[in-house]
């Protein structure tokens, strides 16, 4: 079963999904609930953002 990351555009918090091929449901930012979310390769390449929670965590440094 293929689990993807995923970025939320509306308040960049990160997650993962896992996506069955049969699923045709959009998917939602577990949350702010937005549904305009960005497939992710890899979140670590996303550090930086605000809102990271677990997708980096002890990477953040030189943001405040
Ligand atoms: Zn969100």
């Amino acid at each position: 079963m293929p689990i993807y990351e995923f970025k939320c555009q509306a308040c960049d918090h990160c997650f993962e999904k896992l996506v069955f091929v049969s699923e045709d449901e959009p998917v939602r930012c577990p949350k702010c609930n937005n549904a305009d979310v960005k497939k992710q390769v890899s979140c670590a390449s996303f550090i930086g953002a605000s809102g990271l929670s677990r997708c980096a965590p002890g990477s953040r440094k030189g943001f405040s």
